[in-house]
């Protein structure tokens, strides 16, 4: 391809953000440079449409040699935890994104804003109310008919600024007085008409502690933050484009000429399929105790993501794939499996996992014998290498490898049939043995010795329909494998209205299985290693649970996506 073609191709997949981002460098606009930020609210942990936020974020900066903050958006003492602040540090650093410098928090800039609110009211563009915000919320109006005018909104400055005063000294009660903007109450936007920028709240904050008793709304903090940090590209979602005239008014009131200024970028906020992103409710799981806690393998979180067995790659190729769009969607989570599915078929090791096992004798392999048949790790990866398997007279297999009375197209195990054991021998079924209650015990076969795979005998080359999976009963490892599944069994589990999400939980998402047999090379697996269990799926150590002795394997995916079969 010739560099003019190259640079076309390049230019036609630009998003829009990136559009705006080549137009502003190119005219020079806050002197070329690109200055993104994450600013998450410390009221809850991170989730996968936080992650495309993030990757948008610091992708853009990275593209354009700019920098990212991590801001907290620390303004509401009611709800934020210090416990949320550290995992949404980790996230984002697990993620694969280095903020730059210390993490910044809106709190740390409590000070200058309230100087803003003074200076507000000072040239008269901003007063004091003693409604109650019921009062103020009935006098608002509605889209078509313009609001009333608070009887307080042409108080004098000095009052006003004596009223602000005592409000930060404490003298008066939650909710007595408030503080707004006095912009338009006939504006057809709602969010113009004189807005609440300071609320009085009697709670200690995390940082602040008690220093504080009024604290600036999200509107009045937001764009003054951005604006403290130079930041040039402030990215948000959809909601907020309604504030964009109101975070403009805040600047034009506030600005100095020379200085950089933040633009407001809406783009729209990711929407996933079988999948709820409420923090509220993510929260209400976690409390109601119907997942084991944020970092569940079941939930939409970057931690309980994390502990699944995705990989940060995966998340990052996800958000690139899906792109960046200016209308409302929903993406299907089969994008994000996918996503996943493709990093791990590529780095993944192949191993062999007997979850429910059967025991299998194979009578005429000699008992004091053993071989270690050498397997490769991963097909698609020469370079992982391959490693020893021991095989003996008896093993495990799988115990729906097996059936008494199969059907003509089960092409597993069953009396008189035959199968391949996987880079093994073809063996052949023989007696079944049972206890005294009809249960199938143990299985009595035959092997051919000279059908070892890759022994390149006319024998090895015989074709028979089935492969199995299997481990030496000898050396095989215990472990607990929890299968995980979908937490939901609906698409839109928060878009019925006669219908709570609770009501669509799936009560298959887990289950425990205790008796399970892994092969010996799994023994000092650390955790978070990433293995596919051969015909089983993507499994993976879990990082909580799982000990030297104990080794607990979460299933992350099936090799292939059973849910779209089935709602189809
Ligand atoms: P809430 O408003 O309930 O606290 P939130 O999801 O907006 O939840 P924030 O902590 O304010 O939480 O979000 C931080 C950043 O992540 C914001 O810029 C927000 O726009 C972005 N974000 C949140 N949810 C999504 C989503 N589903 N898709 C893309 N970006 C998102
Ligand atoms: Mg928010």
């Amino acid at each position: 391809m010739s560099t003019e073609n190259k640079e076309t191709e390049e230019k036609k997949s630009l998003n829009f953000i990136e559009s705006i981002i080549e137009e502003d460098i190119k005219n020079k606009k806050n002197n070329g440079e690109v200055y993104t930020r994450f600013p998450p609210e410390p009221n809850g942990y991170l989730h996968i449409g936080h992650a495309k936020s993030i990757c948008l974020n610091f992708g853009l900066a990275q593209s354009y040699n700019g920098k990212t903050n991590l801001r907290f958006d620390d303004t509401n003492p009611e709800k934020e935890e210090v416990e949320y602040v550290d995992s949404i540090k980790e996230d984002v650093n697990w993620l694969g994104f280095q903020w730059k410098d210390e993490p910044k928090f809106t709190s740390d800039y409590f000070d200058q804003l309230y100087e803003w609110a003074v200076k507000l009211i000072n040239t008269g563009f901003a007063y004091v109310d003693d409604q109650s915000p019921e009062e103020i919320s009935k006098q608002k109006g509605t889209p078509t008919q313009p609001g009333i005018e608070s009887p307080h909104r042409n108080r004098s400055v000095e009052e006003n600024l004596d009223l602000f005063t005592r409000m930060k000294n404490g003298e008066f009660k939650n909710g007595e007085r408030i503080l707004r903007a006095k912009i338009d109450m006939a504006s057809p936007n709602m969010h113009m008409r004189d807005p609440i920028i300071y609320r009085i709240l009697h709670k200690e904050h995390h940082r602040t502690g008690n220093k504080w008793c009024i604290y600036p709304m999200y509107d009045f903090a937001h764009g003054q933050s951005d604006y403290i940090e130079s930041i040039t590209h402030s990215v948000c979602t959809l909601e907020f484009e309604v504030h964009r005239p109101l975070y403009d008014w805040i600047l034009n009131h506030l600005y100095t000429e020379g200085t950089i200024r933040p633009t407001q970028i809406e783009f729209a906020r990711l929407n996933l399929s079988y999948t709820i992103m409420s923090k509220r409710k993510l929260l209400e799981l976690v409390q109601d105790e119907l997942v084991t806690g944020w970092d569940d393998p079941r939930m939409p979180t970057i931690s309980g993501l994390r502990r699944r067995g995705f990989t940060a790659a995966s998340i990052r190729k996800f958000a690139e794939t899906i792109g960046v769009a200016k209308r409302d969607n929903v993406i299907d989570v089969a994008v994000l499996e996918h996503s996943l599915r493709d990093d791990l078929n590529k780095t993944a090791a192949r191993v062999m996992a007997v979850l429910n096992p059967l025991k299998l004798v194979i009578t005429n392999y000699p008992e004091d014998k053993e071989e270690f048949l050498s397997i490769e790790n991963n097909p698609e990866d020469e370079t992982m290498g391959t490693r020893e398997m021991p095989f003996s007279r008896e093993i495990y297999i799988e115990r729906d490898d097996f059936m008494e009375d199969a059907p003509k197209k089960f092409f597993r195990l069953a009396p008189d049939k035959e199968v391949r054991l996987k880079a093994a021998y073809i063996i052949k079924c023989e007696e079944v043995i049972k206890d005294s209650e009809g249960n199938i015990t143990e299985l009595r076969c035959t092997y051919d010795p000279d059908t070892k795979s890759g022994s390149g005998t006319e024998a090895s080359k015989r074709k028979v329909k089935g492969t199995l999976h299997w481990v030496s009963a000898k050396y095989a490892i215990d472990a607990e494998v929890r299968v995980y599944d979908r937490l939901f069994t609906d698409e839109a589990p928060d878009g019925h209205k006669d219908k709570d999400y609770k009501d669509f939980i799936n009560p298959d998402s887990l289950k425990v299985l205790k008796n399970c047999k892994v092969e010996p090379s799994l023994k000092d697996v650390e955790p978070e290693s990433k293995f596919q269990f051969q015909r089983l799926g993507y499994f993976c150590v879990d990082r909580k649970d799982s000990k030297a002795g104990n080794l607990v394997f979460n299933r992350t995916v099936p090799l292939k996506d059973s849910w779209s079969k089935k709602n189809k």
